[in-house]
């Protein structure tokens, strides 16, 4: 078994266990592969060993990726979670699936507009700035629901629920409080009358919270690809 088949198995174990542990079906938690950085082979290997959701952050590397992997572009999907700027968001309305990090409506807006025709609607979701630090990206907590009600509408995206990064927590119980806060979020979402499933939360070093909390994909990237050069 090649070294990414096996830390994809360790990773769907680690999947498992949190689920069982949370009372939840593991069913309920979709592993997102996260390739930044990751070779078009080893997103391949990833494929051949059963994977086939994949996590892009920086546009033309996503792109470039899609383009080497064409021959399996029907089995793949593809999420854009990385930052978005207005003017790049036409590749990723042609060519992803889903984009996880909407912070305002005029990304939404564009989006919407952008995405072809022929495609199914983009599923988004919106990332909130759950852990409240100015630097970070994110919609504030008590603006969410304006901004999706807003999305909700928009013809060509779906809006799908929520993404957060929190500020990284060595501690279980600090890790958790966000993504309690998400939950919440999201139920006041539902509320509201909202149509929204989706729970985006947990990386390498968290997901188990996160299940713990709701999580409904988790975006894992070191712990399938293995350490990343530092970028940039
Ligand atoms: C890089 C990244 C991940 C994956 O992080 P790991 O710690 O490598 O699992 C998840 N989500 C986002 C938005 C990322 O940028």
């Amino acid at each position: 078994m090649s070294v990414i088949a096996a830390n994809l198995q360790a990773v769907t174990n680690r999947i498992a266990a949190a689920t069982q542990q949370a009372g939840r079906d593991p069913s309920q938690v979709k592993l997102l592969a996260v390739s930044k950085t990751v070779s078009p082979a080893d997103v391949r290997a990833a494929f051949n060993a059963g994977q086939t959701a994949f996590g892009e952050n920086y546009v033309q590397e996503g792109l470039d990726k899609i383009a080497a992997l064409d021959d399996l572009r029907a089995r793949l999907q593809w999420h854009f979670i990385g930052p978005l700027q207005s003017n790049k968001t036409r590749p990723v309305a042609e060519q992803f699936d889903w984009v996880h990090a909407i912070d305002r409506l005029k990304i939404a807006q564009r989006l919407s507009d952008q995405r072809p025709d022929g495609l199914p609607p983009l599923h988004v979701c919106l990332q909130v700035n759950i852990s409240g630090e100015d630097s970070k990206s994110g919609v504030a907590p008590d603006e969410v629901l304006a901004l999706a009600r807003e999305v909700a509408g928009l013809p060509r995206l779906r809006l799908r629920g929520l993404m957060a990064i929190p500020e990284p927590e060595e501690d279980p119980d600090a890790q958790r409080r966000p993504f309690a806060a998400m939950r919440a979020l999201l139920g006041t979402l539902r509320q509201a009358g909202l149509d929204v499933d989706t729970l985006s939360m947990g990386m390498s070093g968290d997901m188990d919270a996160a299940i713990a909390e709701g999580a409904t994909i988790v975006r894992i990237g070191t712990a399938i690809f293995g350490a990343r050069a530092a970028k940039n």
